[in-house]
């Protein structure tokens, strides 16, 4: 028997496994597929929220807190697995202007760093970019992970300290008298005297049945990858809520779709025709490159944005973090963290009454 049950291995669960294995506790992780192959891979892997100043203060909390750590997170998982995750400071483009004073209030109260380029410094930024706004936004500080990078190097990293079980769905949770006891997956019982439940998009369906659960649904996203060159892109660039990713090797992301189609997981021509289009817009020389991959994930959409992370309430040693919705990678060590804190009777890094089940959002 474990002491905690991890349930669900995208990042949010790897990371919250890793936090609580550190901290001795014995873990074992139960994923119904492989681990880290859902949203968790499907993502931009971009260190902070899109327009941040349109999150609520419990979303910026997480995110500040995982930006600082993000590095040393890295150096660490490369350290212990030799898997590089890629974390690059590429600085974060922001053509829509309109938004700025929302942007630099926003900064004001959160120490944020947000410039205002004009036309000329824009083009010496960025040569391959076609729209030429007077004024665009500039966050030098945000940096990108190759998300799918990450994920393996965290699922190495914990791999020596916790149970890992792949391809086994729990498909009841455990409960006797007011207390968790594990779960039941498709292969039998697994005890535990803690169980966290991690299953983003899914979370709904598993803790229905116990009573009220959170509010997550799934958001289907989709992606196209070009096989570009290193230089040609030099900046995460956003605009109108579409975006352009350089990763290290020149391979170039752009992203990406928000559909209401539940747990629809396949690509469509539309958002594929609908990104390209984008895709050349901002950047004509991208019509010259091959289009590599398209793929698509579901997002744990959350009321606001806002996660669910903390006890379940009337029922000891139930917890769970999950509804991270478009921002689970930049949010995702602070989550890992905070829960773990709640988990184990530590002083949490951040007041966690915004994440809780009742909480209004
Ligand atoms: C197109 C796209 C772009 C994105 N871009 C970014 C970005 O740039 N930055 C950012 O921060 N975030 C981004 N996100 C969001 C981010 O990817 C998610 O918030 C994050 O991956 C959620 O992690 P998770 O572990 O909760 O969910 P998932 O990665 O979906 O993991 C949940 C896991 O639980 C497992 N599971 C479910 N039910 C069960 C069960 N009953 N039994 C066992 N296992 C189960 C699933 O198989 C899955 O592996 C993006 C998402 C998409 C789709």
């Amino acid at each position: 028997m474990s002491d905690i049950l991890v349930i669900g291995g995208g990042v949010i669960g790897l990371m919250t496994a890793r936090e609580l294995a550190v901290a001795g506790a014995k873990v074992t992780l139960v994923e119904m597929s492989e681990t880290g192959r859902e949203s968790s891979w499907a993502g931009g892997g971009i260190i902070s929220p899109l327009y941040p100043w349109r999150y609520a203060d419990a979303v910026t909390a997480l995110a500040g807190w995982s930006q600082r750590e993000y590095p040393q997170l890295c150096a660490q998982l490369a350290e212990e697995t030799g898997v590089d995750s890629e974390l690059l400071r590429s600085g974060l483009l922001i053509l829509d202007a309109e938004e700025e004073a929302a942007a630099r209030a926003w900064a004001a109260t959160h120490q944020a760093v947000i410039e205002v380029l004009d036309v000329v410094a824009l083009e010496a930024s960025e040569p391959g970019l076609a729209p030429r706004p007077e004024r665009v936004l500039w966050m030098p500080e945000i940096a990108q992970v190759r998300n799918p990078r990450l994920t393996k190097a965290l699922r190495r990293a914990i791999a020596p300290r916790v149970t890992i079980r792949e391809h086994e769905e729990v498909v009841e949770l455990l409960v006797e008298g007011d207390r968790a006891s594990g779960a039941r997956s498709r292969k039998g019982e697994i005890r535990a005297d803690q169980v966290v439940v991690c299953t983003g998009a899914w979370t709904g369906k598993l803790l229905e049945q116990i009573g009220a659960a959170p509010a997550i649904h799934p958001v289907r996203g989709q992606m196209i990858l070009f096989y570009g060159k290193p230089g040609e892109v030099r900046h995460i660039v956003l605009s109108h809520d579409h975006y352009v990713i350089p990763r290290k090797d020149g391979r170039i992301l752009i992203g990406s779709t928000l559909e209401e189609v539940g747990f629809t997981k396949a690509t469509t021509a539309e958002a594929k025709e609908e990104l390209y289009r984008s895709a050349v817009e901002l950047f004509p020389l991208l019509k010259h490159t091959p289009i590599e991959d398209h793929w698509s994930g579901l997002r744990p959409a959350a009321p606001s944005g806002v996660p669910y992370i903390g006890g379940y309430p009337g029922i000891d040693g139930l917890y769970f973090n999950a509804g991270h919705y478009r921002n689970g990678l930049v949010t995702g060590p602070a989550s890992a963290r905070l829960i773990a804190d709640l988990m184990l009777g530590r002083d949490p890094i951040t007041d966690p009454t915004p994440y809780a089940l009742g909480a209004p959002r």
